[in-house]
């Protein structure tokens, strides 16, 4: 990397700063071009921007921005200050006019951590221009078939990242066998999340992402599965096998629709350890003991609130406190933190429609939409779903994701009273559902996203939203206006 020019460097910030002032002032939320404009004047700026700062970079197909959401909470209840890409501009020009902006007019930092959501094809290109302290993939899943070329593309595509950034900590999903074989051929320093097998959650089963070895073509063997590919996976000719996780939830006690209650286990040696015992604010986040909260000889286990609910949220959950013992944070302070964590923008975010509670989750390619399907099905409360389709620039043109989709699940479930449909492919969907089961008495049009609000808050029935990208940024601004919350900028 160059190092970049110091004269350069403050032109290129407050180049940014205009143009992204200037952009906001006439009502756009102005993401990408302030940093193109930026890295045309100093090609190196992020390296000036981010120096001395803590990088977290979070890629993979589902959850990003629920993970970066919980690690931008849990470092901030450690006490320091964390930068977090809010926008959800994720690809190397959105990235890069956050982290610019975000800097003092001298082009210094003024985070001393950031967590940064990265879109997967854009990870090797930011990372030519900055050094993540740790590199966080979530799991990789069949996504947006026409723009990635394939799940495999995209993990070559990572790989090429993570082996550009040697010195960066990999925080990889134990049970994923994508995304965890970034480690293998890695001498990058790894910590390992996930959910041992007596947690006893079973899934929907599917391999067609990542069915065999990628080092002998061995079909995997499975000793338990989670979901989709996520499990107990081992290669029974080479060898290749799940690694035991540094974070792993060994229990699931509860969940219900204000989260899930687990307990968390962290591995001798993993991370620092909390000297005295921090207050623990809210009721879930409880010590075992103190012997093997304070000594860090033993593995710690206790017992852990997540604010979220789902079962993909302990995931998520699981893979904040796993960044956090990256960066060398005390996990008994991430554990703890989790029971505070909120919702961000359009992942289980919920809406209070005159006392109609409204969840909005939102679901862009199978894996996702099952776990989805999952949650909402678990529950024991009647309630009204909205389904919303799109296939715009933003969620892949090729919608053909919905024919892999357990909406079966969904249309037998006796809960469920009546389903909204809509978007630009709103006939299809229609189609999908009736060939799922769907009751046609159940079926209604959306129609207008204001009108739909009023509806919903009318009929007093529990409702999950289930939009994809643009149907969410399409239906939000009704939400916000019927409850007065800000938009995503502010
Ligand atoms: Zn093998």
């Amino acid at each position: 990397m160059k190092k970049p020019n110091p004269v350069k460097t403050v032109l290129s910030v407050a180049a940014c700063k205009l143009t992204r002032a200037a952009l906001r002032r006439t009502g756009r939320g102005g993401t990408a071009v302030p940093g193109i404009v930026a890295m045309k004047v100093e090609r190196n700026i992020l390296s000036a921007v981010s120096e001395g700062m803590k990088v977290v970079l979070v890629t993979g197909t589902n959850g990003k921005t629920t993970t970066c959401n919980m690690i931008e909470h849990v470092i901030t209840a450690c006490g320091h200050d964390c930068l977090l890409n809010r926008s959800g501009a994720n690809l190397l020009h959105g990235i890069a006019s956050d982290l610019i902006s975000s800097a003092d007019w001298r082009g210094k930092a003024r985070y001393s951590y950031a967590v940064l959501e990265c879109d997967e094809a854009a990870l090797k290109q930011v990372v030519q221009f900055l050094t993540p302290a740790a590199i966080v993939v979530t799991n990789l899943f069949s996504d947006q078939v026409d723009r990635y070329g394939g799940v495999q593309n995209t993990l070559k595509e990572i790989r090429t990242a993570v082996q550009n950034s040697p010195a960066s900590t990999l925080v990889l999903n134990a049970e994923d066998p994508l995304s965890s074989s970034l480690a293998f051929d890695s001498p990058a320093r790894t910590v390992y999340y996930g959910l041992e097998s007596s947690v006893g959650v079973q899934g929907d089963v599917d391999l067609a992402d990542a069915g065999v070895c990628p080092k002998c073509g061995t079909a995997y063997e499975y000793d338990y599965h989670i979901y989709a590919h996520l499990g107990g996976f081992r290669c029974p000719k080479c060898g290749l096998r799940r690694r035991d996780p540094d974070v792993a939830v060994t229990a699931i006690r509860g969940t219900g629709a204000d989260g899930s209650t687990v307990r968390m286990r962290v591995r001798s040696g993993a991370g620092t350890v909390v000297e005295e015992p921090a207050v623990a604010e809210a009721a879930g986040a409880q010590s075992v003991s103190a012997e093997a909260a304070g000594t860090g000889a033993a593995d710690r286990e206790r017992e852990v609130h997540i604010a979220l609910p789902a079962v993909y949220n302990v995931y998520n959950a699981a893979a904040a406190v796993a960044a956090a013992i990256a960066l060398d944070l005390p996990a008994d302070r991430a554990m703890e933190a989790l029971s505070s964590v909120r919702s961000s923008f359009g992942r289980m975010e919920t809406f209070d429609l005159n006392g109609v509670r409204a969840q909005m989750i939102l679901v862009k390619n199978p894996a996702g939409c099952n776990q989805a399907f999952t949650y909402v099905t678990s529950t024991d409360e009647d309630y009204s779903a909205v389904l919303i389709l799109n296939n715009r620039t933003g969620d892949g043109v090729d919608f053909s994701w919905i024919e892999s989709t357990d909406y079966e699940k969904l249309c037998a479930d006796p809960h469920l009273k009546k389903i909204y449909y809509g978007g630009d492919r709103a006939e299809d969907l229609k189609d999908r559902l009736l060939r799922a089961g769907a009751d046609p008495e159940l079926l209604t049009p959306a129609g207008d996203y204001t009108e739909l609000v009023e509806t919903l808050a009318r009929e007093g029935r529990t409702v999950y939203l289930l939009p994809n990208y643009t149907g969410m940024m399409d239906m939000r601004p009704a939400l916000c206006k019927a409850t007065g919350t800000g938009d995503f900028w502010e």
